[in-house]
């Protein structure tokens, strides 16, 4: 039998060791931890709506009319006007023909990679690219080509070679990094050589382009350029779950195919109804975007001043990188014993020598919040005395 307690050891000693923090009260800004409280620069509420008045008011108000739990999956008893009202809303959200609403992200991925791509197919995936898209890839049976993140003109040899059907599947704000793929020549490429391609933009709806509409739209693009976006809820829609969006024939296909919609209890119907009323917010409110824009320019500023190593990221996603497991794990400690909790990123989460601290911002932080945490950084810059990372 497998010694799981010498592999659980053996993370340990490789600082890999993976614990959960119990939290508790409202998130964001500050949460209590340990009867703490810590102003938290690591969740993804990147516009501060999942504790907003009108979106905890709509689920109140919902609950009595909808019931409480999904009850069934949507194929047997289980699909509710609320959720149709909601796709109906992320469709045109998001400036698209139609959508589906999932449970969550990861399986969003999991169940339309693997309901587009299969055998004889092959997948072409970036290396950076999420846990859930590349299960995803892994679950469809098709063949996997990683291509060198970003990199455009390696997918397009790649894309040159391949025969059979062909899928091209990327972040649209990369999770980790905050960088944002460049949709503009990737659709290019799908385009010249037949390939659908497919972009999770989990981190840039609400939060990038017109009225936080996502990147696509943002780089001027449409559902003829990208036919599938996929985007989650539970970021900075601040409620829960996940959907697809693109054409109704798409949407048939996956309600056939996508056995992660398809074998799972629905969604509770007041989270679509909740859902709706924060997407109202996001269209109607720009202030909230234009203050976390400013909280973003002034951490990068700031942070790079005092000789902290950034990636090239203009989204909320600024992580601070460090490169030693060791080494993030006690600058993400000193910063913890300042009140402020930024959590470190190892791998495999992130490749070999990157670990780093993923700051996240959100428009709940003010500028007095963003200050404490530029203190604090610059009072454990002696910690990461010199960066050694591996890019
Ligand atoms: N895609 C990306 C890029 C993500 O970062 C995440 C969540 N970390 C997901 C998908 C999964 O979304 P969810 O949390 O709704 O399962």
């Amino acid at each position: 039998m497998r010694d799981f307690t010498l592999e659980l050891e053996q993370r340990k000693q490789a600082g890999l060791y993976r614990t959960r923090r119990q939290i508790s009260g409202p998130q964001q800004p500050a949460l209590t931890s340990d009867g703490r409280p810590l102003l938290s620069f690591c969740s993804n509420d990147y516009l501060g709506l999942a504790s907003h008045p009108a979106n905890i008011k709509a689920l109140r108000d919902a609950l009595p009319e909808t019931g409480l739990g999904g009850a069934a999956s949507h194929l047997i008893c289980g699909h509710h006007d609320a959720h149709h009202q909601l796709e109906q809303r992320l469709a045109e959200f998001t400036g698209r023909s139609s959508a589906l609403f999932f449970s969550t992200g990861y399986m969003a991925n999991m169940g339309v990679i693997s309901a587009l791509a299969g055998r004889g197919d092959t997948i072409f995936s970036d290396r950076l690219n999420h846990a859930s898209i590349i299960d995803g890839c892994i679950l469809s049976r098709a063949k996997i080509r990683r291509y060198a993140h970003g990199n455009v003109a390696e997918l397009e040899a790649m894309l040159a070679k391949a025969s059979g059907h062909k899928l091209v599947v990327t972040d649209g704000v990369f999770s980790m990094d905050g960088d944002v793929a460049p949709l503009k020549e990737l659709a290019r490429v799908c385009r010249a050589h037949d390939a659908l391609l497919v972009v999770d933009d989990a981190h840039g709806i609400g939060v990038l382009g017109p009225q936080g509409r996502g990147s696509i739209v943002e780089q001027g693009l449409s559902e003829e350029d990208v036919p599938v976006l996929i985007g989650t809820l539970g970021k900075a829609v601040g409620t829960s779950g996940a959907f697809v969006a693109g054409s109704p024939v798409l949407m048939d296909y996956l309600i056939q195919k996508a056995r992660t919609y398809i074998y799972t209890t629905a969604m509770p119907p007041a989270i679509a109804v909740a859902t709706c009323a924060s997407i109202d917010l996001i269209e109607q409110d720009d202030e909230r975007r234009r203050h976390l824009r400013e909280l973003v320019a002034v951490f990068r500023e700031e942070a790079s001043s005092m000789g902290y190593e950034l990636m090239p990221s203009r989204t909320p996603i600024q992580p601070i990188m460090i490169g030693d497991n060791w080494a993030a794990l006690e600058l993400s400690r000193a910063l913890e014993e300042r009140g402020m909790l930024v959590t470190a990123i190892r791998p495999p989460t992130v490749p070999e020598g990157q670990a780093r601290l993923r700051v996240t911002l959100s428009a709940s932080h003010s500028r007095a919040d963003l200050d404490q945490l530029l203190e604090a950084l610059s009072q454990c810059r002696h910690l990461v005395a010199q960066t050694d990372v591996a890019v």
